[in-house]
């Protein structure tokens, strides 16, 4: 195991997100058998390190040297040396540095080798509750109001999730700006604290979920935000308000209530109104298709 038997190159190595059983066994291999390890903070891999009891020298890779660095650790990968980056936590590369080192080791022919693990987004999206089949990551969303609002109004409706990296103090305006764009009904998750002590899935309208974390004293921990549009078709315009609500929750997975407030919102009736309405369709036969 000890025995240097790692072939040169660049490996970008998966680290924990805030479980340390969420290292892989190849993970340790790679971190032990390279020739050292760039960081994004050497002092907080080192914790990780010293966990593992692995001794491998480490050096700092970080966005304020990527450039100058990255012109380092490529003249040692072209020599043959066998690198392995790593972020303060999840995969590098995904808002994390990582990507431009494996660019430029791709243009010099220097292998790179991805060593999957843990990775917040992915983590976030599987036990959301929503579609995963397809999704769109947007890493973070802007701090400026102006620019938050044209990502969230650029954003495409239908198949894909919308999956955000999010901060504590930027998670309430975040959510409102969701209400403002979308309608209060909108329903989101919010993942906090993935695999550590206090994990939490906040699922809900997104003003539902604002209210939960509003109350708390201190909105705190590290989050990915998470919201399904529906598609505007046509056809929901001509459905009736059960065929509406049934196609909103087929395709956000939201529940009946939250389907019908939207419903009811989108077309300026009442809430009683258009539970009356949907009670009605209930018991009505179904009609095969709403499309033609
Ligand atoms: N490269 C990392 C990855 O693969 O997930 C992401 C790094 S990015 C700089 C840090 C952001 O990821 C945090 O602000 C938060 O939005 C999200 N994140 C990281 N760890 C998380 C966790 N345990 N729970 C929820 N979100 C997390």
């Amino acid at each position: 195991m000890d025995e240097k038997t790692l072939a040169p190159g660049l490996y970008l190595v998966a680290t924990p997100i805030g479980n340390l059983e969420d290292i892989t066994l190849r993970a340790l291999r790679v971190l032990k058998q390279a020739d050292k390890i760039a960081c994004e903070d050497t002092r907080q891999t080192q914790k990780l390190l010293n966990h593992f009891a692995i001794a491998t020298p480490t050096v700092s890779y970080h966005m304020f040297n990527e450039g100058d660095r990255s012109l380092q650790l490529m003249a040692e990968l072209k020599n043959g040396a066998r690198i392995a980056i790593v972020s303060d936590a999840g995969t590098p590369g995904i808002a994390d540095p990582g990507a431009q080192l494996a660019a430029a080791a791709i243009a010099a022919g220097v292998p790179v080798v991805p060593v999957p693990g843990a990775n917040a987004a992915l983590s976030g999206l599987i036990a959301s509750g929503l579609p995963a089949e397809s999704f769109t990551f947007h890493g973070f969303l802007p701090s400026k109001q102006g620019q938050r609002r044209s990502v969230l109004e650029a954003m495409v409706r239908g198949a894909a999730t919308h999956v955000f990296y999010e901060t504590p103090h930027r998670i309430l305006e975040a959510l409102g700006d969701i209400a403002d764009v979308f309608g209060e009904a909108q329903h989101v998750v919010v993942a906090r604290e993935i695999t550590k002590l206090h994990e939490e899935f906040l699922r809900g309208s997104c003003v539902e979920v604002r209210a939960t974390l509003a109350g708390r004293a201190q909105v705190r921990g590290e989050m990915v935000l998470m919201l399904h549009l529906a598609e505007a078709a046509p056809e929901i315009q001509t459905a009736t308000i059960y065929e509406s609500v049934q196609a909103l929750i087929k395709a956000e997975y939201i529940s009946e209530m939250d389907a019908l407030k939207r419903v009811a919102r989108e077309r300026g009736i009442g809430k009683s109104e258009a539970y009356r309405e949907f009670q009605r369709g209930q018991s009505r036969p179904k009609r095969k298709s709403t499309a033609g």
